[in-house]
């Protein structure tokens, strides 16, 4: 698949809410945003700015667009908390490689899971840039319906920051 990138693409935050929750990302998309009152949101803040404090190319802004955590060489390094979200952890990195090739850059991945004191090394494949593109495909369709997503109870709304906002409406 060879898709138009341009008209497709997002903020890397969209693809880690794609496999968080649906509903979540259509919401975002809106500029419905509580993120900044949420602890949790916090302290992976603080954590960010603790972790690898020594590292020079932190927080990069590509293309106005992607906020790369750490350029270290021939990686892409995103600090997160733990792995709890892995997959959506490790989609929202592909997405950044897929998008750095495209520009005509090559690097590996790397997440670094502070809590775990535990790092994961991402190489993107074709079937990594073919789910990449498929994910893209799946945000415009999902953020073009005029309705989010029902809510559905996930064992992470608790800790989300639209929980009130989801629940809150359920109830009326
Ligand atoms: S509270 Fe639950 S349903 Fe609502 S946006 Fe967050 S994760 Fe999704």
């Amino acid at each position: 698949m060879s898709l138009d990138l341009e008209s497709l693409k997002v903020q890397g935050v969209k693809i880690n809410y794609f496999f968080i929750c649906k509903r979540k990302l259509w919401l975002f998309d809106k500029g419905i945003t509580m993120e900044q009152n949420n602890d949790r949101v916090l302290a992976g803040k603080l954590i960010h700015e603790d972790s690898y404090s020594r590292a020079t190319n932190k927080e990069v802004l590509v293309d106005n667009l992607l906020q790369l955590d750490i350029i270290d060489g021939e990686y892409v390094r995103e600090v997160k908390i733990s792995s709890r979200m892995q997959k959506a952890d490790q989609m929202q990195l592909y997405y950044y490689l897929y998008y750095l090739k495209k520009m005509g850059i090559e690097k590996k991945g790397k997440l670094n899971y502070v809590k775990e004191r535990r790092q994961e090394e991402l190489l993107l494949t074709e079937d990594k840039e073919n789910e990449v593109e498929s994910v893209l495909l799946d945000i415009k369709s999902l953020t073009e319906e005029e309705k989010p997503p029902k809510v559905t109870k996930l064992s992470y709304c608790s800790k989300c920051a639209y929980y009130e906002f989801c629940f809150s409406q359920e109830e009326e």
